[in-house]
């Protein structure tokens, strides 16, 4: 059985461009697509085997960064996206003629807010930061890839230099933890 892990790392990796400007995203439509400008390079891009995060259709693996919030700008056809889920505490924006997500946002009191979640394989633009990890590796099992073949897919992504979690990456984690701690007065703030 042969599977993608996603089209942009299959092939291997893409280094960045550490001066990067940034660049545009563009939804799949044919027309009218919908455009989001990002100024300067995102942060923190890696792979996700999550089921949340939008994927190219065929690929085991989403490919996500972050950027600040007031660095990314809808610029064409924004009415035509929509909210995936109102309650999630990523509110995703997709494009609701072709479903590609353009940006999430966190609304809520989170460690990462101020933060959009993004897919650069939506621009036409090169340099952006390569995936730097690989994210809930083992949540690809529930979306009905084989087990046994789990420890394989992970062998790939070391051998593409990326480090596999099961959940996010230890910087992130402890990030997400330290904010926890603070908010409930564990460690000072
Ligand atoms: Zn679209
Ligand atoms: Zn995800």
């Amino acid at each position: 059985m042969s599977y993608s892990l996603h089209p942009s790392i299959d092939n291997g990796l893409q280094a960045g461009d550490p001066n990067f400007a940034g660049g545009k995203l563009y939804c799949h439509c044919a027309s009218d697509k919908v455009e989001v400008e990002i100024k300067g390079n995102v942060l923190h891009n890696h792979a996700c085997g999550c089921s949340k995060c939008w994927k190219p259709s065929g690929a085991l693996f989403s490919i996500v960064a972050v950027v600040p919030t007031d660095n990314l700008k809808v610029t064409a056809n924004g009415n035509k996206l929509k909210i995936v889920d109102e309650s999630a505490a990523i509110q995703r924006h997709a494009c609701s003629q072709c479903g590609v997500h353009l940006f999430g946002r966190i609304v809520t009191d989170h460690a990462f807010k101020g933060l959009d979640f993004v897919h650069v394989e939506l621009s036409d633009s090169k340099g952006w930061q390569e995936p730097q990890f690989a994210a809930f590796v083992s949540s690809i099992i529930e979306q009905g890839f084989s087990p046994d073949k789990a420890p394989e897919v992970r062998e790939k992504l070391n051998k593409l230099g990326l480090s596999t979690y099961d959940a996010l990456s230890p910087p992130l984690m402890d990030a997400l933890a330290t904010y926890n701690a603070k908010k409930s007065g564990k460690l000072s703030a």
